[in-house]
């Protein structure tokens, strides 16, 4: 086992990475800009090296910097967590050189997950059902259109480098191509710096159904089910849950084994998400992979039982899966995660400031993931999520009344945050049926009145 890990995150994921790590006795140290100098990873934290100013590009995303701060520390491995360094291959690729292992998948294999039509074509060669789309990047509008007309309207233009929904535009004729064609290379070329377009059929009311992975470096893979992630506010994800209660066990067994195998072909390592799309016909459709560990994967720890980040970090240390899980994977009950950002309520735009009251709430069956705290700031520099409320339950009722009483006992003052947005989806019929898809929170918003 590594002896001592830097984190390169910050906030919640950089807490919980701490919580692993003490578990297996593993000696840790953060990293923080300046903004986050009194943030509680720095606290808990075995060693804590400030890397910089406030500026992502200049702290968290400083590779020399975080390079540096790992030689100095002296450390055996350097855990990524989401966002951030995450999905860099370059970056990967530097703590190998450095002799520092990334926790996470070889570089080459982050990489080509990393360029979507790239992952698209690997999947399909593999055997992973994917979209129709166009083969590898649309160079030009004409391009864009040939194709349209071939698979027939709807389409989506997608980045190639995307990531946090952008870069997409949804086109449903032929006159509103060329225009969105345009937004959406500008809009990736300023957020990735890479202006590559792919196209792929637009799936009319799809779910977002994901399964989460684990494998060993000895051509061991595992599956570990799925989340539905369909709440979504402008493509990104809002609340997830576990089991989906479109998927069946047959259907669950059935991409389980499709994925293992083809992701031992690609050669995985690791935590990884393999997103789909579920159309009407509850077929599911391939449309990208998550190289690391996400945001939501607590829905996934509450029912299997397995501690995701710990098993990643033992992964990376050469551990064999049958170490790493101690026996079959079992699923009992329901869990939902609720991400409370700080946000404005009616601009959606982020509410930084200080926190003047905080009880997060607790009780039978809460699991909350924070690095929030009374008094403490959140600085406008960062991602705005705030805290993960987690319900468990032994059935899907019983995690939502569960969750609907633990938003009620939260208590964030000072900040604008995401929680009354959710208690509203909460008490939503539709929601609590089950009855929604990707554009479940638009309709939701007119419904009512447009304001959150
Ligand atoms: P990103 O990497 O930017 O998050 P994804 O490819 O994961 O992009 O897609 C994010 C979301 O966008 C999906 O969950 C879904 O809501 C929507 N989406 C993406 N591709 C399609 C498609 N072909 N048809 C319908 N919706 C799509």
């Amino acid at each position: 086992m590594f002896k001592k890990i830097l984190i390169a995150n910050r906030g919640e994921i950089a807490l919980r990475i701490i919580c692993a790590c003490k578990e297996l006795g593993v000696r840790t140290v953060a990293i923080y800009s300046e903004a986050d100098r009194h943030s509680l990873p720095v606290r808990f934290a075995d060693e804590a090296i400030c890397i910089g100013p406030p500026q992502l590009a200049l702290s968290y995303l400083n590779i020399p910097a975080v390079i540096s701060a790992a030689e100095i520390a002296n450390v055996d491995a350097v855990h990524p967590g989401y966002g951030l360094l995450a999905e860099n291959a370059n970056f990967a690729e530097v703590c190998e050189t450095s002799g520092i292992k990334f926790i996470g998948p070889r570089p080459e294999v982050t990489r080509l997950m990393g360029e979507k039509e790239k992952a698209r074509a690997a999947m399909k060669k593999a055997g992973v059902p994917i979209l129709p789309g166009s083969d590898g990047i649309v160079a030009s509008e004409g391009e864009a259109l040939e194709w349209a007309r071939q698979v027939g309207f709807p389409v989506i233009v997608k980045a190639s480098a995307g990531g946090g929904g952008r870069g997409m535009r949804i086109v449903s004729d032929e006159e509103e191509l060329p225009a969105l064609f345009q937004a959406a290379q500008s809009e990736a070329a300023g957020a990735f710096g890479n202006g590559d377009l792919y196209m792929e059929k637009y799936v009319e009311h799809p779910r977002h159904i994901e399964f989460q992975v684990l494998a060993d470096e000895h051509g061991n893979v595992v599956s570990l089910g799925e989340r539905e992630c369909s709440i979504q506010r402008r493509h990104q994800k809002l609340l997830e849950e576990s089991p989906s209660l479109q998927v069946t066990p047959e259907l669950r067994e059935q991409v389980g084994s499709v994925l293992c195998k083809s992701l031992a072909q690609v050669g995985y390592t690791n935590a990884g998400t393999v997103e789909f799309l579920m159309d009407r016909d509850r077929h599911l459709h391939f449309i990208e992979m998550n190289t690391r560990i996400q945001v939501e994967h607590p829905v996934t720890e509450m029912v299997t039982d397995v501690d995701l980040v710990k098993s990643q970090i033992m992964i990376a240390a050469g551990a064999q899966m049958k170490d790493v899980l101690h026996g079959p994977i079992e699923r009992r009950g329901h869990a939902i995660e609720c991400r409370i950002n700080a946000e404005h309520p009616e601009k959606f735009t982020p509410s930084a400031g200080k926190i003047t009251a905080f009880h997060p709430a607790g009780g039978t069956g809460i699991r909350v993931d924070t690095a929030a705290y009374a008094e403490g700031v959140i600085p406008p520099y960062y991602d705005s999520l705030i805290a993960k409320l987690i319900a468990y339950g032994r059935n899907r009722d019983e995690a939502l009344s569960r969750m609907s009483r633990a938003l009620d006992m939260f208590i964030v003052e000072g900040i604008y945050t995401t929680i009354p947005l959710h208690k509203r989806i909460l008490a939503d019929p539709e929601f609590r049926e089950g009855k929604f898809d990707t554009g479940f929170i638009e309709r939701f918003l007119k419904k009512n009145g447009g304001r959150d």
